[in-house]
């Protein structure tokens, strides 16, 4: 076999329309597969060689192993029988564009690199911005100081902010302070975030290297505005230095929401960089029903969700939006000879390299723009109001029952819930549900409780999978208590 013979345009057409039926058929029949793995660790690496080959293979028995190898070690995110984490995106028109992306292939990180990489991402985070009636300053237009970029992923966009504000406390006390070292200003910085916020924001603060503090939440696992407004006067008067808090709008745990319009004016009057994370529950605002949690966003420096969770982007697509621009570039900017071109930054000429860590970046706007006029605005909020009413009804089938209790306010698509009794019952409960591979979800901790998690993820999740899960649980649940009561 020659390299001739490789894989030539004639062979891509019929292999990519083989390659389409497949995934169509694997998406449809998704159901049918059991949706969590029954496997050990280690299991795939004595299914196939040690070395890669020497020879070419043929085409014929790579898909072959794909059903022997690689499926059989798939946890099915997009089966209707997947609860667990938060929903990751999947729609038909974003895996078209993720191929057309694959095609150009090109790496955009400055204008000159691809110009309609560029600027169709600019235009797709306005139009995705005006949906979510972001405060006209995080627009970019042709002349704004704001505007958006697509981070892979929200831990990215985090970090990003955190960094940005972190360079610009070390100018803003150098600009009164000349003689402190920048070493000495970064040991006294200190950070803040919910003590229910995402490890990734903790681990930003390990990353940057700054000190970070969780603020206490209340009942409903919300920031207390007070205890931050506490914490800050505190540490000041310790000769520390706030400068960056990070609010959630749905946190990972149980969805709850900082009330970032108490919050906000906090963080204005104290130069401290406000970043909001709404990593899953951001897609939601796009139905004018949930925005007003939203409200208080025009206090932020940074705000970010990811359309790959919720808005039917396949990963990866995290939306980040600043208030101004200067922040992020000037931070990092680094110009090399072989990265200039003649454009020079303007509202109209970005180099997104400087608005992330790396350097290179895929052409991810193009899954926007395919879903967003596939969608429409009404067929996204359609998806949105159709998911959390699935988990309305979950949540009516567990308050019927006594044996269970709800953990949290359900706003979105997640239900926390438990059996009333200790958290060792529902550690068995959960265990006996993970092991049956019926279903899939994951626990959580709420004032020391261990909570089920139940959220509505894949985009064909109907009723009647509600239904099915539930009659799961609760058989599960009778075995459970009948084997307690030997
Ligand atoms: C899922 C989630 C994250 C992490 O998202 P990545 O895009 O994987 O980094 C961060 N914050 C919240 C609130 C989340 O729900």
């Amino acid at each position: 076999m020659s390299w001739r013979h490789i894989m030539d345009a004639a062979e891509f057409r019929r292999r990519g329309k083989e390659m389409v039926d497949y995934v169509a058929d694997y998406l449809e029949n998704i159901e049918e597969r059991p949706v969590y793995p029954d496997l050990e660790p280690g299991y795939l690496r004595s299914l196939i060689p040690t070395e890669a080959p020497v020879e070419p293979e043929n085409y014929d028995d790579i898909m072959k192993d794909v059903e022997r190898v690689i499926m059989p070690g798939v946890t099915h995110w997009h089966s209707p029988k997947f609860f667990a984490y938060f929903p990751t995106g999947s729609s038909y028109p974003a895996m078209l564009a993720d191929m057309l992306c694959g095609a150009i292939g090109c790496i955009g990180f400055s204008w000159a690199a691809s110009p309609a990489c560029t600027e169709l991402e600019t235009v797709m985070l306005d139009w995705l911005g005006k949906m979510l009636h972001l405060p006209e300053c995080f627009i970019a237009g042709t002349h704004g100081l704001g505007g958006g970029v697509i981070q892979g992923t929200a831990s990215e966009a985090t970090l990003m902010s955190l960094l940005a504000a972190r360079c610009k406390a070390v100018r803003r006390v150098q600009n009164f302070a000349p003689e402190k070292s920048e070493h000495d200003i970064l040991s006294k910085l200190v950070a803040y975030t919910s003590e229910q916020a995402h490890c990734s924001v903790e681990r930003a603060s390990l990353i940057g290297g700054v000190l970070m503090k969780k603020v206490p939440t209340d009942n409903r696992y919300t920031i207390r505005t007070e205890m931050l407004r506490k914490m800050v006067e505190e540490d000041k008067a310790a000769g520390l230095i706030p400068f960056y808090f990070c609010a959630t709008l749905g946190t990972t745990p149980s969805c709850a929401f900082d009330p970032i319009a108490e919050l906000g004016p906090i963080c204005n009057e104290e130069n401290i960089w406000m970043h909001i994370d709404a990593a899953y529950a951001g897609s939601a605002f796009i139905c004018p029903e949930f925005r007003p949690l939203l409200n208080g966003v025009e206090f932020a420096d940074s705000f970010n969700f990811n359309p790959h969770k919720w808005l039917l982007i396949n990963f990866d697509c995290s939306t980040m939006w600043v208030r101004n621009r200067a922040d992020l570039i000037g931070a990092f900017k680094m110009e090399p000879l072989y990265l200039k071109h003649e454009n020079q930054e303007s509202g109209l000429v970005t180099d997104y390299r400087h608005w992330q860590i790396p350097l290179g970046r895929r052409f991810r706007s193009l899954k926007l723009w395919f879903v967003f006029r596939m969608y429409g605005l009404n067929g996204l909020q359609a998806h949105i109001r159709k998911q959390v009413a699935l988990a309305k009804e979950f949540e009516s089938l567990v308050r019927a029952d006594k044996r269970f209790e709800i953990c949290a306010d359900v706003v979105m698509g997640l239900v926390c819930f438990r059996l009333k009794g200790s958290n060792e019952l529902n550690q068995n409960l959960l265990k006996r549900i993970t092991k049956s591979r019926e279903i899939h979800l994951v626990p959580c901790q709420l004032s020391g409780s261990f909570v089920l998690r139940f959220a509505i993820c894949a985009r064909t999740t109907e009723s009647c999978h509600i239904q099915q899960a539930w009659r799961h649980i609760t058989q599960l649940t009778f075995e459970l208590l009948q084997e307690g009561n030997h």
